[in-house]
């Protein structure tokens, strides 16, 4: 069921003086209703954009954002957008920065409430508050109520963060990094908190996340993001298990082996070079420079390869991606 369509987005953000750079290329996906669906790149691939995008925090400057059968960039009435508003809701990388240090948990979910116009009776406020505690496993609620943010740990915080974007019974929610900043030992925990609470309630995820071994345990679908246009999509595992563009078997082959005690050591990614920036982006597949298969035809095409099908749902974007999948399976 096709329900949350992103279409031919572009969106162009000014940076430093002179350059417009394109951080979301001709980004186009769906996400169904009830699934978890990642979007997965380096920091400036356009996930964080792509993000911003679906919020309405920022407008694209061309293509369509579908919501329940609405283009959202034209809502144009503030009661629209004000609905929109309470239907997504995001959960960001920082709880610490998104909270304000003074306020009380009872305050931080009681914001969203007064600020929509929700309610004001201080008992019904009171029993949201404590169902969306009971949601995320903050238990017994009244124990954290008159917590500040300084008084709950990295992973309560994450968990209150949580609880707020409940409190206004949204559908959709887009969780951008969160649980890069928590400790590692506790990520897991939280990610299946996270779960139970989407699957409980019946909601939908968009997960940005630059952590590939988190989202295949925590994703339906991924799409990974490269230089502002997504490279391959489709069914989580199958993608981790048949990765067929360059950039995604390089991605999977960077992921930390689960050596106990060696968690933290990242390897470094098998492709050449930096990530070059958004204002100066390769021509022909923009992946060109840093890939290990590259061939002219990479290159002397002006445009870049377009998203194909290869088998059911899984989508490859690459000029070459037959020959090279060809070539390692008769390895
Ligand atoms: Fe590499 Fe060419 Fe495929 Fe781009 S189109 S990913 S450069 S092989
Ligand atoms: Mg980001």
């Amino acid at each position: 069921k096709k329900w949350f369509p992103l279409r031919r987005t572009i969106s162009e953000v000014f940076q430093g003086k002179r350059r417009w750079v394109r951080a979301v290329d001709s980004v186009s996906f769906d996400i169904r209703k009830g699934e978890i669906f990642g979007l997965i790149g380096e920091s400036g691939c356009g996930k964080s954009t792509t993000g911003r995008l679906l919020m309405k925090l920022e407008e694209p400057t061309e293509g369509q954002i579908i919501f329940k059968g609405e283009d959202v960039t034209s809502l144009s009435s503030t009661d629209e957008i004000k609905k929109y508003k309470e239907d997504v809701q995001m959960i960001f990388q920082d709880p610490y920065s998104s909270m304000n240090p003074r306020f009380r948990v009872r305050d931080v979910l009681a914001e969203p409430l007064i600020i929509h116009n929700k309610t004001k009776d201080p008992y019904e406020i009171e029993n949201i508050a404590k169902n969306v505690l009971n949601e995320v496993k903050l238990t017994p609620p009244e124990e954290f109520m008159d917590r500040y943010p300084h008084m709950l740990s990295g992973g309560q915080r994450q968990r209150v963060a949580t609880a707020r974007t409940l409190v206004l019974s949204p559908d959709f929610i887009i969780a951008d990094e969160p649980v890069s900043m928590i400790d590692l030992s506790t990520r897991a925990e939280i990610l299946h908190m996270m779960k139970e609470v989407q699957q409980d309630l019946g909601l939908t995820y968009l997960y940005i996340t630059h952590d590939l071994s988190t989202a295949r345990y925590f994703c339906d679908r991924i799409a990974v993001m490269y230089l502002g246009r997504i490279v391959e999509l489709g069914d989580a595992d199958e993608i981790i298990e048949r990765p067929l563009h360059p950039y995604t078997k390089a991605l999977i082959e960077a992921v930390p082996e689960p050596l106990p005690g060696k968690e933290n050591v990242i390897k470094e990614l098998p492709i050449k070079g930096e990530i070059p920036s958004a204002a100066n982006i390769p021509k022909g597949c923009r992946f060109h420079p840093r890939c290990i298969y590259a061939q002219p035809e990479c290159f002397e095409n002006v445009d870049d390869p377009e998203l194909v099908e290869d088998s059911n749902g899984h989508y490859v974007a690459c000029y070459r991606y037959k020959e090279i999948n060809q070539e390692v399976e008769k390895i």
